[in-house]
């Protein structure tokens, strides 16, 4: 079977994109003009249709994405990309937009772990990391239900040490089909709460 060589085409369409200024139409800033971030899941499903259904053009709004829309660690990757947002961009609004049928919540990763083994991840690797503290199956794993899950990340943002008090944390949940919105969490209740 032949394989896939999506570089070669993205390279001989981009040469065209640039020379016809494509580009023109998507000229914006690096600032978030509606101050806001999401975090989300990298679901194909989600990469047009959530900006879509949430009207958001080029410019609007700082997006992350990752397995399952998740935070972690406090102190990883997706953490301290929302951190960035809110000291150097000025964001005064985080989205945490999970989806309903996501990937994330039925990954097996036993099965995962079987295929590793299948393409040449030895035993030896599993067991180093395993004696390192990684346990790679409970690495991997997602989450059982999305609105713990939508929670449990917007606890995690909102009750992060470097966060100011005064950025609302929402919590959404997005049908991956409709683009309809359920908020689970309105961040602006919290912040009453705390005045
Ligand atoms: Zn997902």
């Amino acid at each position: 079977m032949e394989r896939k060589n999506n570089l070669k085409e993205i390279v001989e369409f981009n040469k065209d994109f640039v020379e016809s200024k494509e580009y023109e139409k998507y000229r914006t800033t690096k600032y978030p003009e509606k101050s806001m971030v999401i975090l989300s899941c990298m679901d194909t499903r989600l990469t047009e249709l959530l900006p879509k259904a949430m009207n958001l053009k080029n410019g609007d709004a700082k997006i992350i994405k990752n397995a399952g829309g998740l935070v972690i660690h406090p102190f990883g990757s997706a953490m301290r990309s929302i951190l960035i947002c809110v000291y150097e961009f000025d964001v005064k609004e985080v989205f945490i937009v999970g989806h309903y049928d996501c990937g994330v919540s039925t990954l097996n990763t036993t099965k995962i772990v079987e295929e590793m083994k299948e393409k040449g991840i030895e035993e030896k690797t599993l067991n180093i990391l395993l004696n390192s503290g990684i346990d790679v199956k409970t690495w991997l794993h997602g989450f059982d239900c999305i609105e713990e899950s939508v929670e449990q990340t917007v606890a995690k943002v909102k009750n992060h040490p470097l966060l100011p008090a005064d950025v609302a944390v929402h919590g959404l949940i997005m049908n991956p089909e409709t683009g309809k919105i359920d908020v689970v969490i309105n961040g602006f209740d919290q912040l009453k709460n705390d005045l």
